[in-house]
């Protein structure tokens, strides 16, 4: 294909401080791409705004007005990263041959996009970026990554080891996830279902550029217990091994118990007793808790609500010049 048009879809949840340097960096990257016939000059960048509370709408509009190549999407409240990236990427899909995500902080290399357009013409639907390095995360972060990794393995989910939402998706592979209209939704997990053409390309991700991490602790945790239920059913699994073998176990304490009452003391124990209360209670609560987990999901997936609302589309329309105060 000759010069593609290309989209990058930026999700963006109070980025005021690092906005304006990623609009620069970015719009200026692509200017060069424009250059070396990479890219058609139709190209955009889309900024989502994930109800920011902050000037991060005023940011983007205002440059769209300068910058035709800048465009927004204002969703009508925070959906949180995946379903904003989803909005961005839907939104752009008809209007373009390719699409790139990233993040708004410019922790990953801008400079991979290219490498990415290359493979792009070379016939691959998905170019994955991939982490060469983990070292500009803390100790901790880097390592419950690795744990994550290790277990959605385990569970037998395919997922590219250190990508996070550094992509290239053609339009086929967005027509391609459109279908899937699944309510709780993990981008990693299914755009290796999609089993088109792809290949990964590998780059050195740097610390944030300005502001602070909006997936503190309690996200991170929600967002992989979303993955592993999502994608596995081997923790329900877990808890039916679990079950049998305690049921194996009570039937061998049954017959030393039986032993005892027949061939020595009859005093039975307290201490017994209480103990597989506790045992059998805590394991049909764990039993509960994760029933109710898949429950939770068939709930919410049989709602089909949208995922998104858009409130401000300039990608689609013209801008509504009200709006901005
Ligand atoms: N983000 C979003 N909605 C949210 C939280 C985050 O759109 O509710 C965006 C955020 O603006 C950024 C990207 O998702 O562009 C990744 O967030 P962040 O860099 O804070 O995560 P980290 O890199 O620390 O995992
Ligand atoms: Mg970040």
């Amino acid at each position: 294909m000759k010069n593609p048009v290309l989209t990058i879809v930026i999700p963006c949840y109070n980025e005021e401080e690092v906005l304006p340097d990623t609009i620069l960096q970015l719009s200026s990257f692509l200017g060069e791409m424009v250059k070396e016939e990479l890219i058609s000059e139709k190209s955009k960048i889309l900024f989502v705004d994930d109800g920011s509370k902050d000037q991060t709408w005023q940011i983007i509009y205002k440059s769209s007005l300068i910058n035709e190549m800048i465009r927004g999407l204002k969703l009508s409240r925070n959906v949180g990263h995946q379903n904003a990236l989803l909005a961005g990427l839907m939104t752009a899909r008809k209007a373009s041959d390719c699409v790139i995500s990233i993040d708004a902080d410019l922790q990953d290399d801008i400079h991979a996009i290219r490498e990415f357009l290359i493979k792009f013409h070379e016939g691959n639907d998905i170019v994955y970026g991939a982490r060469r390095r983990r070292d500009t995360d803390t100790f901790f972060k880097r390592n419950t990554a690795q744990g994550f990794y290790n277990l959605m393995k385990k569970m037998g989910v395919d997922l590219i080891y250190n990508h996070a939402d550094f992509r290239l998706m053609s339009k086929r592979a967005l027509d391609e996830l459109s279908r899937f209209k699944e309510v709780n939704l993990f981008l990693r997990g299914i755009i290796p279902l999609l089993g088109l053409r792809s290949t990964t390309i590998y780059y050195d991700r740097k610390p944030r550029l300005a502001g602070e991490t909006k997936y503190p602790l309690k996200k991170m945790l929600a967002f992989s217990f979303e993955g592993i239920t999502s994608f596995s059913i081997t923790p329900i699994r877990l808890v039916m091994v679990i079950g049998f073998m305690s049921f194996c176990i009570s039937f061998l304490f049954g017959a030393y118990f039986l032993g005892l009452k027949f061939f020595g003391h009859t005093e039975m124990g307290w201490t017994s007793l209480i103990t597989s209360i506790w045992l059998i209670g805590g394991l049909q609560l764990i039993a509960i808790g994760l029933i109710g987990e898949y429950i939770g999901k068939i709930y919410s997936e049989t709602k089909r609500r949208p995922k998104f609302m858009i409130d401000i589309d300039t990608f689609n329309m013209p801008i509504p010049r009200h709006i901005i105060n």
